[in-house]
């Protein structure tokens, strides 16, 4: 089992290591977000990531929903500073699959990454199917009615954003966060004009709609 750290703090890092090596797994460093994210999108062996939210160059809450964002469903437990509501709550909303709060003892941490690994869907959901559209998460391509959808990585990300939560209307705060890696406040005109764009090419040539506007509050995929 391959994990990769995520954390800018050497100590903790290396804490870390030395502890999930000494019970078998196999250890990855990364001290920065970018850094972080490469490894964790081209390293196809990694079974789960421990990410520190707080980390130079692109935080965690950013690296999760790239991730998830992307369709990559690896197991993150995030290791967050403040014990607070918010921020588990956020990290949880974005994707991440468990927390802890710094300071934590090491025996925990190595419990719930043990209940992470085994809760592990064994490649179950790769290709997530909602009426005809399919969405195939490993190959990054989308099929609706046989036909491949041709795609930007954007428009993909978000399609199988919409995919992975079909059914949940989705605000444009969560849409942003998650493929944009964008706070609060961002520009909603980016998104609606991206999902203008998805629709030409996901539900325009259908008979049938499947994203649909739900007023003031955002997006949903879903068959109606
Ligand atoms: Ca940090």
């Amino acid at each position: 089992m391959r994990i990769l750290i995520i954390e800018d703090e050497k100590k903790t890092a290396d804490f870390l290591k030395k502890g999930l090596e000494e019970n078998g797994f196999t250890v990855d460093i990364a001290d920065n977000g970018e850094d972080g994210l490469h490894l964790a999108t081209s390293e196809e062996d990694i079974d789960l990531i421990i990410l520190d939210v707080m980390l130079p160059k692109r935080d965690g809450w950013s690296i999760i929903g790239a991730l998830r964002g992307g369709g990559w469903q690896i197991p993150v437990l995030f290791l967050t500073a403040r014990d607070s509501v918010q921020d588990r709550v956020r990290g949880l909303e974005l994707g991440a699959d468990d927390y802890l709060v710094k300071p934590f003892a090491f025996s925990e941490l190595l419990a719930r990454v043990r209940t992470l690994l085994r809760r592990k869907p064994a490649l179950q959901s790769d290709t997530l199917r909602i009426a005809d559209l399919e969405v195939d998460l490993l190959r990054h391509c989308a099929i609706r009615g046989g036909v491949r959808l041709d795609l930007t990585q954007k428009e993909f990300s978000l399609l199988a954003l919409f995919a992975q939560r079909a059914g949940e209307v989705l605000s444009r705060t969560l849409i942003s966060e998650q493929i944009w890696g964008m706070d609060f406040d961002s520009d909603t005109n980016v998104i609606d004009v991206a999902i203008r764009r998805l629709r030409a090419k996901v539900d325009a040539p259908f008979k049938k709609e499947l994203i649909h506007t739900v007023r003031g509050v955002g997006y949903v995929l879903e068959t109606r």
